[in-house]
């Protein structure tokens, strides 16, 4: 007999913390929560790459239950953002349902039993009555397909896999990719080697960073007085919520707002780059917002140093010493550095094979049909599951804003399970259907429907030309739904 729990999270990320904490909010013990990594934190436990630094303000960047004083500086350091999910999760005392180094292949609906059949790698198998896949959207590191890559000699480095071991003094590098990540990591290696040469596809968006550092006093005046704390954080997440909403959301109504945000960044642009076929190489073709955005300004400087070379020429093959770009040069390497981030819509959508009620697989469904689910959490089929990386889960800039709506949402359907004593709960196919209209609707006004996103090669659009993966609302339409939508929308048993 499999060991039976009332809950299973599946990710010990700011996601599963996040869902593990609300159920024992609402007084569940029986709880376990699985990850393959070997300790907490999700993303900011696996991602060590040099320069990883959370480049979304760090006062909206975390819990609003649990404010954190200590942040260094408005844009916090990576190893900090690690720290605050320990702390946090020792404080809410879910870390000791945390069972690490476990691999989770699948999960299926057992009918007659009423509950999940959670498959690890390995061979064992958990029962649990609720399941909750917190795997994030950004788990799965995406290797590029280019020829010759297994044959090189070479240190081969993903950023989500990064060797603290390795120096790259005195080397020659190349880095493939230029999203936020490589934004981050590129100013970094660039101190360290001979000889950098970074492969662009598509150029990003870069606005400048307010880097300010939160001095000592600021911050006891933060633990004394956390309204203090509260008051930016009102202002950062502010200035996210226009900047999204804007930008991207009411892009109809708002066309040259977003146009000011590329001009905002077009000038961050000139004032960084002198050289002119440099900047015109770093502007992008595509509307703001098609794209993940970052900040930074160190990235163009970077790229002005003599050592650095910008390759925009496109890789045509990959030899055991060599790239060999499409134009037929040839650059010597000793390290790539794979900044070519993470497949979202191949493997991780959902990230484990779940079979629900007669036998319909999640990610063909989602795949056959649309991708959708109610409220970005439940699927119709899929009885007491919560699918926290799911369609239009995603709001907002922060990920905390994705966690607390969810929180909320688990908190309002677990009361009503429980007032109606209650042992399966399964959202209905017209509420689901309601829900996907209203999502689909709104994204007619969007900057993916009405901007020029052909260029952008975004991972928040498909390989159907949708772009599924958030919630085209504020991030206050979706805290405030989770309190409201209508409890009729579930069926209860
Ligand atoms: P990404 O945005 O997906 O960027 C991957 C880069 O690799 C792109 O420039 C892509 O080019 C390039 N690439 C992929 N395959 C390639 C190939 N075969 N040949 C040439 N280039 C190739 O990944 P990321 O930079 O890791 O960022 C992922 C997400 O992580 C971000 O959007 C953000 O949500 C998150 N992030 C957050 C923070 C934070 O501080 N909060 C920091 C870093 C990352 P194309 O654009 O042409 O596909």
């Amino acid at each position: 007999m499999s060991d039976a729990y009332d809950v299973v999270v599946v990710g010990a990320g700011f996601g599963g913390i996040g869902a593990a904490i609300a159920f024992r909010q609402l007084g569940y013990e029986n709880l376990l929560i699985l990850d393959r990594e070997d300790d907490l934190g999700g993303t900011w436990h696996v991602n060590r790459y040099p320069g990883l630094t959370v480049d979304v303000p760090s006062t909206t960047f975390s819990y609003w239950f649990e404010p954190n004083p200590d942040w260094s500086g408005l844009y916090a350091r990576g190893p900090e953002l690690k720290a605050y999910a320990t702390r946090v999760a020792e404080k809410y005392d879910v870390r000791r349902h945390m069972r690490f180094n476990t691999a989770v292949d699948g999960a299926r609906w057992d009918e007659d039993e009423s509950c999940w059949h959670v498959a690890l790698a390995g061979g064992d198998t958990v029962r649990t009555r609720f399941l909750v896949c917190a795997t994030g959207f950004l788990s799965q590191p995406a290797v590029p397909d280019i020829p010759g890559i297994e044959s090189f000699e070479g240190a081969v480095v993903h950023t989500a896999r990064w060797d603290a071991e390795h120096s790259f003094a005195g080397e020659r590098a190349a880095v493939i990719g230029t999203g936020s990540t490589a934004v981050q990591v590129i100013p970094e290696l660039a101190k360290d080697v001979d000889e950098l040469t970074v492969y662009q596809r598509t150029p990003i968006w870069v606005m400048p960073k307010l880097d300010v550092k939160f001095p000592a006093p600021l911050r006891r005046l933060f633990a004394r007085v956390p309204a203090t704390q509260r008051a930016v954080r009102l202002t950062t997440d502010s200035f996210m919520e226009f900047l999204m909403v804007v930008a991207m959301w009411r892009y109809r109504t708002f066309r040259r707002l977003n146009g000011f945000a590329a001009q905002a960044a077009g000038v961050h642009r000139f004032a960084s780059i002198r050289n002119r076929a440099l900047r015109k190489s770093l502007t992008p073709s595509y509307d703001y917002g098609c794209k993940r955005p970052t900040v930074s300004n160190g990235y163009y400087r970077a790229l002005n140093k003599p050592h650095v070379t910008l390759d925009t020429a496109g890789i045509e093959r990959i030899e055991p010493h060599a790239v060999v770009g499409a134009d037929g040069t040839r650059r010597e390497i000793d390290t790539l550095v794979l900044a070519t981030g993470f497949d979202v819509w191949k493997t991780n959508l959902p990230a484990l094979e779940v079979i629900g009620r007669d036998g319909r697989d999640l990610g063909k469904w989602w795949r056959d049909t649309r991708f959708q689910a109610y409220e970005g959490v439940s699927v119709p089929g899929f009885p007491n599951l919560l699918t926290l990386a799911s369609p239009y889960a995603w709001v907002g800039l922060s990920w905390f804003n994705t966690v607390e709506y969810q929180m909320r949402h688990i908190r309002r359907l677990f009361g009503e399970l429980e007032r109606r004593g209650a042992s399966t709960f399964e959202v209905t196919e017209a509420a689901n259907a309601r829900f996907l209209a209203r999502m689909e609707g709104l994204l007619e006004d969007s900057v993916f429907r009405l901007g020029n996103c052909a260029s952008s090669n975004s991972y928040w659009i498909n390989n159907r030309g949708e772009a599924p993966l958030f919630r085209p609302t504020s991030v206050r339409d979706a805290v405030r739904t989770q309190d409201r939508f209508p409890l009729s929308d579930y069926d209860f048993s």
